[in-house]
């Protein structure tokens, strides 16, 4: 699939500032972060690896679910497995490319890249990508990190993802948050280069909605829960009419009204088990309205691998952004 670039036409004076235009269908991807409810990080205090057995496991059940809510509505995803959960339920990976999505890796063990050191990250990521390889008979080109901790601070991680094989990442939030986040980074793909200028990853940022000068976080997660379904769908219609790609992302949890209690701090218990029993229907909605309408089309519901050299073409078009180049000394 090719750009199509819109002929350049000066304004007459004193006309409005042209809006950005795209003559090709706008690109939405529908992403899914495949962990268990007890490895998320607002438990991470509460609820220590070494005790995960204790918990019981709820993975396969949401993963039914949302299999048979894509293949009810012709959507076909990305989904960011777990090392640790493809090797506890080894067919999951695998169905999910007989069912036409992409898997991709969530790393290993859901440690925030903050815990980890180039050595163990790269130990994380060549061990669970060649699993999910061995599974699927697919390579693995994409990355997303835990709790989207791709940050200045981790910018290490660049070099090592790529020394891994990856082509993209899709963990850089361009928000401002407590726990992760790069405020300035851009709401289109873009491209990350290694502290030593070296490497390069393709980068692709979750939706963001701009209103009144911020980037408001609307792709997802608690987002989606949380927050009424048009906050989205207003983030949906401007990406769409700017000709920037919409990456949304679920975990197979927040599906699961019947999720056991955690010992979370309130705060964690707010975000964790708010709009569960409606997170189904409201995804449900999203595929549907963003799928026949007339802006948009199946096609915009590839998987990301699918789009790589449409998302490669509009990086270029960023001008080779290279955030965290000066940032990883
Ligand atoms: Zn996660």
């Amino acid at each position: 699939m090719t750009q199509t670039a819109e002929p350049t036409r000066q304004p007459a004076p004193g006309s409005p500032a042209p809006q950005p235009q795209t003559t090709e269908v706008p690109i939405r991807c529908v992403t899914i972060d495949v962990e268990e409810y007890f490895q998320i990080e607002a438990a991470h205090g509460a609820i220590g690896q070494a005790n995960w057995g204790d918990w019981p496991s709820r993975v396969r059940r949401n993963m039914d679910l949302l299999l048979d809510l894509f293949d009810r509505t012709g959507c076909r995803a990305t989904f960011f497995f777990l090392g640790c959960v493809a090797e506890r339920h080894p067919d999951l990976a695998r169905r999910c490319v007989d069912m036409g999505h992409e898997v991709a890796s969530h790393g290993l063990m859901h440690d925030r890249l903050h815990r980890l050191t180039p050595e163990t990250m790269r130990q994380d990521v060549q061990w669970s990508k060649r699993l999910l390889e061995d599974q699927t008979g697919m390579p693995v080109l994409g990355y997303r990190a835990p709790t989207w901790s791709l940050t200045r601070q981790t910018s290490w991680a660049v070099d090592v993802l790529a020394d891994a094989g990856f082509v993209y990442d899709a963990s850089v939030f361009p928000v401002r948050h407590p726990m992760y986040g790069v405020p300035d980074a851009p709401d289109r793909p873009f491209y990350l280069e290694g502290g030593a200028g070296q490497s390069r990853l393709l980068e692709l940022p979750p939706l963001t909605w701009r209103v009144m000068g911020k980037k408001l976080a609307v792709a997802g997660g608690g987002y989606f829960r949380l927050l009424p379904l048009s906050l989205m769908k207003r983030g949906l219609n401007q990406a769409a009419a700017e000709g920037r790609p919409a990456i949304l992302y679920f975990h197979p949890w927040e599906f699961d009204p019947d999720m056991p209690k955690m010992p979370l701090n309130m705060t964690g218990r707010m975000r964790t088990y708010t709009g569960l029993r409606s997170a189904a229907d409201k995804l449900e909605q999203i595929i549907r309205d963003f799928d026949s309408g007339s802006e948009a089309s199946v096609t915009g519901w590839l998987p990301i691998g699918e789009h790589l050299d449409r998302f490669k073409t509009m990086a270029k078009q960023t001008g080779g952004f290279t955030l965290l180049r000066q940032a990883a000394a």
